[in-house]
């Protein structure tokens, strides 16, 4: 039995009952890069298994664009156009093998594409649990991808170094839906064994880790480059673990290629590197945290950076040093230190512009500053989570 017990959180893989699958380009190709029925249906097979002893399932699923771009004949890469074009194909592909396996087992499906702006709009956010929390309670499998025929995220990542997109890639998007719906695991299948403590295609004598406790800066220096085909590495795995983790979850990162991996974590077979929970954060905090865009950045003091992360105090003027970007009051901002590390994100209070009016100033001058004064604090304590 895998028995994760950490803090107070006790579970077995096989008591997780609410689980969120996430499949990586690499696992649903063959090696001619061409679909592999065999693999896809065996993980239908044991998922429907699961669904029918009462666990609630949820697959993200990559594979549109690699699917399209051989179905095609053209090299996804050209061009971002054509790369929407290759996904809009291969997501129809994907749709139907996933559909028509499951109806196999009398499960139905259902197909939801998600953009960055679904989970940066709290609205949409909010709406978005609701759909799925429905498709859930009808014994319903929502197949998720991102959809990358209308997603501009790329674009926008490459012309504003200051903003901070919730996910651009599948890993990020599994971790921001297990974390919405409280899942309570989520299991990354991927071309990779799990998490080792250096390159195994460099080092034939690297380590792969079992179990990590918490994702801290030295298991992520563990992070290797992304994996030929899909969009994430095992850095984007590692943000992926972090953010579940810290919303009261589990992960799996597992090889999605060994044969019957599903089953066999399961059983408790010893495979794959697990992450354990190591906080449950409120649904704010989470969205703030991790889900939301980010649109610009407050650089702090020493002193303003202990009354906040030691102090559980608000984000006051004067100890802003610097502003940088342009936001809206109510925008998420990240807050850095003086060495311009981010370690927390909130929700401002006053815009970029009034920001840089009233940097380094007491709250009590903010009136004769700015004409109208609505807080005391540019953030307030309860808009502040750390990352
Ligand atoms: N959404 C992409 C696809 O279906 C993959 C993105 C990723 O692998 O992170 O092809």
């Amino acid at each position: 039995m895998n028995n994760l017990c950490y803090n107070n959180f006790v579970m077995n893989i096989s008591d997780a009952k609410r689980i969120v699958f996430k499949f990586g380009t690499n696992v649903l190709r063959n090696e001619e890069k061409e679909i592999s029925l065999s693999r896809i249906y065996s993980f239908i097979e044991e998922i429907s298994k699961l669904q029918k002893k009462g666990k609630e399932i949820i697959i993200v699923t990559s594979g549109a664009v690699g699917l399209g771009s051989k179905q095609l004949g053209v090299d996804s890469s050209e061009s971002l156009s054509v790369k929407q074009a290759c996904a809009a194909v291969g997501q129809c592909q994907l749709m139907n093998i996933y559909e028509d396996g499951f109806n196999k087992y009398s499960i139905n499906t259902a197909q939801i594409l998600l953009t960055e702006d679904d989970f940066s709009n709290r609205i949409k956010y909010l709406s978005l649990s609701n759909v799925l929390n429905t498709l859930l309670d009808m014994k319903v499998i929502p197949i998720i991808n991102q959809n990358d025929t209308v997603s501009t995220v790329e674009l926008e990542e490459a012309g504003n170094p200051l903003y901070g997109v919730s996910f651009s890639d599948n890993d990020k998007l599994s971790a921001l839906v297990a974390s919405k719906l409280d899942a309570d695991l989520l299991i990354i299948l991927s071309d990779i064994d799990g998490l080792y403590d250096d390159n195994p295609k460099e080092n034939p004598n690297a380590k792969l880790i079992y179990e990590v406790k918490e994702v801290t800066e030295k298991i992520e220096k563990y992070a290797h480059s992304a994996s030929k085909g899909g969009r994430g590495g095992m850095k984007t795995k590692l943000e992926a673990a972090k953010v579940v983790t810290h919303s009261g979850g589990f992960v799996v990162i597992a090889n999605g290629k060994s044969p019957q991996i599903i089953k066999r974590l399961f059983e408790g077979e010893k495979l794959g590197t697990k992450f354990y929970p190591v906080e449950q954060l409120s649904q704010k905090r989470r969205w703030i945290a991790y889900a939301t865009n980010i649109t610009g950045q407050l650089v702090v003091n020493d002193g303003a950076k202990n009354a906040i992360m030691k102090n559980n105090k608000s984000l006051l003027a004067k100890g802003v040093i610097q502003v940088n970007g342009s936001f809206s009051r109510g925008d998420v901002i990240s807050v850095l230190d003086e060495n311009k590390k981010e370690f927390a994100r909130g929700i401002a209070n006053y815009s970029s512009s009034d920001c840089k009016k009233i940097l380094g100033e007491h709250s009590d001058n903010i009136y004769d500053l700015l004409g109208y004064k609505n807080y005391d604090a540019v953030i307030t304590k309860d808009n502040i989570a750390f990352v």
